[in-house]
């Protein structure tokens, strides 16, 4: 059987991966906030656990593989955005888990089987805290139920930070009901506008770490393989859930595998909707770029490193895929190609596999280059963005009277209106190849949109 090497984040190392139980393989990953459309920041842990999650049903098969990915759907931002628009919380979850649904489909990642929201588990929430607070592990006060973090002598391990270096590091919630800065909330009070629920302990919400713990444990029970998310949510959140889990089900070991990916970054910063600094995965489909493509920049950087989105890596992905395509067509899969697999399970190094793509391309290996393809979620011949557009008289007229206007600003030494022109027809999606004499030649790339010619 492949030996799959991941990176473990608890022991920070890289270490075999040996599930507690072939035929039952369990993976946890932290899903969205639901209150807007995901940024692709928020893609990249969907495309990376998507990878893991294709390679756990390669080894271990399909049927013995369950990925469970929530959905936080109730949260303050929540709130605040039904507050500010006058829609009802239902009606705003429902609306951003479609929208969500649909945009990450289109980044070709398969459905997790389990995707529990948080709302339909404020039950168990309730029980788990109750049980922490008769284990001595979690007290009430004013109206909250605080997890007491000095209970847990473990606590800070996924972190491995010294408490002062979190406290001073993040931003930890000092309030007077608390005993010590770290203790977080598992649950609190709600009250006018805020929804909530009947609890021992009033009327009230849950805090966010809680839900993860309990939607695990109601799907994985105490003990499961895998647990993921980006590294934005190793503390708190993280730290949290391994506390309150392993304080109320003292037997178990909570995920024996943490992975996590790291930023999608803009000019240095993580991309963030409190940073503005994002744009969102339906802008980029908007703007013509395939999810396909999308995909394929996502996967050519390793998730253990900080990327970039650059427009020239969204070029290069076009033109591979689009030669890739048109090397496979008509043609039969071969069976998952080694070297391929042996890539993916080597902590899945997608770049590395990628590159072995370009190698199958290179030397005519067209049966398993689309076999490694399909495997990464790539060149499905549903696929149809990448035939060549072949443009009407009309446009092939506009576009070369537009080429000879830019020829004869050339000659004319204007500069500025040949670059104009230029970058006119690049925005359509029209490359300008300067040939020898002076003459041009212009090549329709595959996003090329006729309405963006003016
Ligand atoms: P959120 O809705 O903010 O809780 O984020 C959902 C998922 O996206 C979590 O797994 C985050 O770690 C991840 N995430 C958020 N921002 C980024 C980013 N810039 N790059 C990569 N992952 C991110
Ligand atoms: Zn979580």
């Amino acid at each position: 059987m492949t030996q799959i090497r991941l990176y473990n984040s608890k022991t920070r190392r890289k270490e075999e991966f040996t599930p507690l139980k072939k035929e039952n393989v369990r993976m946890y990953v932290c899903g969205p906030t639901v209150y807007d459309r995901a940024h692709l920041g928020n893609a990249r842990p969907v495309v990376v656990f998507d990878i893991l999650f294709r390679l756990l049903r390669e080894v271990f098969g399909a049927e013995n593989v369950t990925y469970a990915r929530n959905f936080t759907d109730i949260d303050d931002k929540i709130n605040a955005r039904s507050l500010a628009t006058g829609r009802s919380i239902s009606e705003i979850t429902e609306e951003t888990i479609t929208w969500y649904l649909d945009d990450m489909r289109e980044l070709s990642t398969l459905d997790p089987n389990l995707m529990p929201r948080a709302t339909l588990y404020i039950s168990q929430m309730i029980e788990m805290s109750n049980n922490l607070i008769k284990k001595g592990h979690a007290y009430v006060a004013e109206g909250h139920v605080l997890f007491d973090v000095d209970s847990c002598p473990d606590y800070g391990v996924l972190s491995g930070r010294a408490i002062e270096d979190m406290i001073a590091g993040s931003r930890v919630e000092i309030a007077p009901y608390k005993r010590n800065p770290l203790d977080f909330v598992l649950w609190k009070p709600s009250s006018g506008e805020t929804p909530g629920w009947e609890s021992p302990w009033g009327f009230g919400r849950p805090g966010w770490h809680i839900e993860c713990s309990a939607m695990v444990q109601e799907h994985f029970g105490e003990s499961f393989d895998i647990h993921g998310g980006g590294n934005d949510l190793i503390f708190p959140h993280h730290e949290n859930e391994i506390a309150q889990s392993k304080c109320a089900h003292p037997g178990g070991s909570f995920a024996q595998f943490w992975i996590h990916n790291e930023m999608l970054q803009v000019e240095g910063k993580k991309m963030s909707k409190s940073l503005d600094n994002f744009f969102t995965v339906r802008d980029l489909l908007n703007d013509g770029i395939p999810g396909e493509v999308v995909r394929f920049v996502l996967l050519s950087t390793h998730y253990g490193k900080p990327m970039d989105w650059t427009q020239k890596k969204v070029r290069d992905a076009t033109l591979t895929l689009r030669k890739w395509h048109a090397l496979v067509e008509n043609v039969s899969p071969a069976l998952l190609d080694d070297v391929i697999l042996q890539n993916v399970s080597n902590d899945l190094n997608t770049p590395g596999a990628l590159a072995r793509m370009h190698e199958l391309a290179k030397s005519g290996s067209v049966e398993l280059l689309l076999s490694a393809g399909q495997f990464l979620g790539l060149l499905s011949p549903d696929e149809h963005w990448w035939f060549p557009k072949e443009p009407d008289n009309t446009v092939k007229n506009k576009v070369e009277s537009l080429l000879a206007l830019r020829t004869k600003a050339k000659v004319n030494r204007d500069f500025l209106k040949a670059d104009l022109i230029r970058s006119q027809l690049l925005d359509a999606g029209i490359e300008v190849v300067d040939q020898p004499g002076g003459l041009s030649r212009a090549v329709f790339s595959s996003v090329f949109d006729p309405e963006k010619l003016g």
